[in-house]
């Protein structure tokens, strides 16, 4: 385990909790803390084990080796956001206690990051308030269509609660923006032909679904303390780094740690830290990553 990892204690989130924060505990012994990033599933998208798999990873014992599809919780200064909307968007939230998410960033609309999006309907509820989610033109597009009954005439619903209240809120490729007391950098990615967005919060940088990063994009992923960068299996793919793509590319970035996720089941958790650089290791479901400034 990285000394990066730490545990902070929940956030009180009636959003202003900063100064309940800067009292804590993991505050008074590491200052520069202030936020945690959970990786709620480190799983490619159809998950593993693979419905019907009889592969040795699929059967394997392993907790490590159980990968919900992929997304992060971002504990902040003023409470809780995540990082895509995977379809075990409940059990994971579930699973890490989480509380009342206020707002949601995309960094692409396939499937397996957006699918959890009727999870968010009751933090509308308790927060009487639609929840923003952070994202690009085409992405909204795309959530619009799918979950096409959260943005019809609220006098069509059965009853109040009955589809998820959601707002837009957009972000660009290269525009920082503030939610929730965090900077976050947006950071343009290809994932295969498809421009999708990376995001850096202080030391840590969360980018999934990369096929290549931009030369003008991996200057604004230096210097960091975690990279949290997918690794799809050995072979290459045309969308998904594979293993030697992904060395390939810390070893240009040079983070100080490097944690693997959107993993297939062609990747065993032990096999796969025995290859790795000692810098690198594989991520899984519930590894927690303190951010700083
Ligand atoms: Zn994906
Ligand atoms: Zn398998
Ligand atoms: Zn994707």
């Amino acid at each position: 385990m990285s000394g990066f990892a730490v545990e902070l204690p929940n956030q009180n989130l009636d959003g202003s909790s900063s100064e309940a924060t800067a009292q804590s505990p993991s505050e008074m012994t590491n200052p520069k803390v202030i936020a945690e990033m959970v990786i709620m599933g480190t799983g490619t998208s159809i998950g593993v084990p693979v419905v019907g798999c009889r592969c040795s990873v699929c059967l394997s014992d392993n907790p490590r080796n159980r990968r919900m599809r992929s997304g992060v919780l971002i504990r902040a200064p003023h409470g809780e956001m995540i990082i895509d909307a995977g379809p075990e968007l409940r059990m994971q939230l579930v699973r890490e206690r989480a509380t009342l998410i206020r707002a949601a960033v995309f960094t692409h609309s396939h499937a397996d990051h957006i699918m959890g999006i009727d999870d968010l309907r009751i933090f509308g509820f308790q927060m009487d308030d639609s929840v923003p989610l952070y994202c690009e033109e085409f992405v909204e597009q795309q959530i619009r269509q799918t979950f096409s009954y959260a943005f019809s005439d609220p006098s069509t619903h059965a009853h109040k609660y009955a589809a998820p209240r959601l707002r837009f809120e957009r972000i660009t490729e290269g525009q920082d923006f503030s939610l929730l007391g965090l900077n976050i950098r947006t950071i343009r990615l290809k994932h295969g032909e498809l421009p999708i967005l990376g995001f850096r919060i202080g030391n840590v940088a969360f980018c999934t679904d990369v096929s290549t990063i931009p030369a003008d994009s991996r200057e604004q992923l230096r210097n960091l303390d975690v990279l949290v960068l997918n690794t799809l299996r050995h072979k290459p793919h045309p969308t998904h780094l594979h293993l030697d793509a992904a060395l390939n590319l810390i070893r240009q970035l040079q983070p100080r740690q490097t944690y693997l996720t959107h993993m297939s089941h062609e990747l065993d958790y032990d096999e796969l830290l025995k290859e790795l650089p000692p810098n690198v290791a594989p991520a899984y479901d519930g590894l927690r990553i303190a951010i700083s400034t």
